[in-house]
């Protein structure tokens, strides 16, 4: 990775990404776009352009105009969001991506697109969830997601193009806030705990999921790309995580920071049933074996930084 270029980039990982890619590699050299402008950091410390990923033309003009090497392709509708308007997810998600894809061909470049433990259904196996499994998920995010992952591969064996993936669990985070997926909750809950002392949790307590903390995926997404592609078996969709938990615990772990913090439920049955389809633990083995995935944080250490850096922002 030289010249990169970040779509969606001011999404909830776009905004931390774009900022730590320009730490390393110059702030010239990563260029973010989004279909939206704002005043962040990410808008403002380096190069900006406005390119809808569904506008092939403006992908292209905008790829060459600044000669970029490389393509993060982060532009897309999340689960609950995606539920919502499933048609206008399937081809904002699907044309984006043809979109990057096509671009990333003609110019020749490097190319990364995150997948999901959304690409998981109720028929996959749900605890330590292997690399290689049952796929049939049961929501149009992960309809896209599963297809996503196919079409990169398609990109690579067909056109060669050096296409790299993850598949992410949750993020948790604190620059920018969540983009409408059924683990944002795991986000809200900071947030609320430090303004207000309680939460209302809309995923039922028992339900785990996958869970991982910003500054942990932005390294995977860097070590991936940087990785000798002769080791990469698993191009497109490697299962990441460094924790799982069900609400209860996240809550217990913040009570130990935040002595008063209460929690209750009032279940959304449109995010729970997505929840339940979902794995409750994945196993990342072949990303260790391949690239040497790691994760700094876990539950306790996470929450204990979340809540730090979180009260400086608040
Ligand atoms: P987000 O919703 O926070 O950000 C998406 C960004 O895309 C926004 O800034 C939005 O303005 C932009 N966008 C929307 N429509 C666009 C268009 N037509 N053209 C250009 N930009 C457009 O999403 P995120 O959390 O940063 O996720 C990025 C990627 O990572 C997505 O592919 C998502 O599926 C995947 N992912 C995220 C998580 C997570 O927990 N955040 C987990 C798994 C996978």
């Amino acid at each position: 990775m030289k010249r990169i270029l970040i779509t969606g980039a001011l999404g909830q990982i776009g905004s931390e990404l774009t900022l730590k890619l320009r730490g390393i590699y110059g702030h010239a050299n990563v260029i973010a776009t989004d279909i939206r402008k704002n005043d962040s950091e990410a808008a403002e410390s380096g190069p900006f352009e406005l390119v809808d990923v569904t506008d092939l033309k403006t992908m292209g003009e905008v790829a060459r105009k600044y000669k970029v090497d490389t393509i993060l392709h982060l532009a897309a509708l999340l689960s609950a969001t995606a539920e919502a308007k499933p048609i206008f997810a399937w081809n904002l998600n699907m044309s984006g991506l043809m979109n990057a894809l096509e671009t990333a061909k003609e110019l020749k470049t490097q190319f990364f697109t995150p997948s999901s433990i959304g690409a998981f259904g109720p028929s996959t196996p749900k605890d330590h969830t292997p690399q290689e499994t049952i796929m049939r998920p049961a929501t149009m995010y992960g309809i896209t997601k599963v297809a996503g992952e196919l079409l990169a591969d398609y990109y690579f064996t067909k056109f060669n193009v050096d296409t790299r993936g993850l598949r992410f669990p949750g993020l948790i985070s604190y620059v920018a806030p969540p983009g409408g997926g059924t683990t944002d909750y795991a986000v809200e809950i900071f947030y609320e705990a430090i303004k207000s002392g309680h939460y209302t949790a809309y995923i039922d307590k028992g339900t785990y999921m996958d869970m991982m903390y910003m500054p942990d995926a932005l390294n995977a997404i860097i070590d991936l790309m940087e990785a000798d592609p002769a080791k990469l078996i698993y191009r497109n969709a490697y299962n990441i995580t460094a924790m799982s938990f069900a609400p209860e615990e996240i809550a217990a772990e913040i009570k130990k920071h935040i002595p008063d913090f209460k929690m209750k439920y009032a279940v959304d049955p449109v995010r729970q049933k997505i929840a339940a389809s979902w794995p409750n633990s994945i196993d990342p083995s072949a990303a260790k074996a391949e690239w040497g995935f790691k994760n700094a944080f876990d539950l306790e250490s996470m929450t204990k930084d979340m809540i730090e850096k979180l009260k400086k922002r608040l």
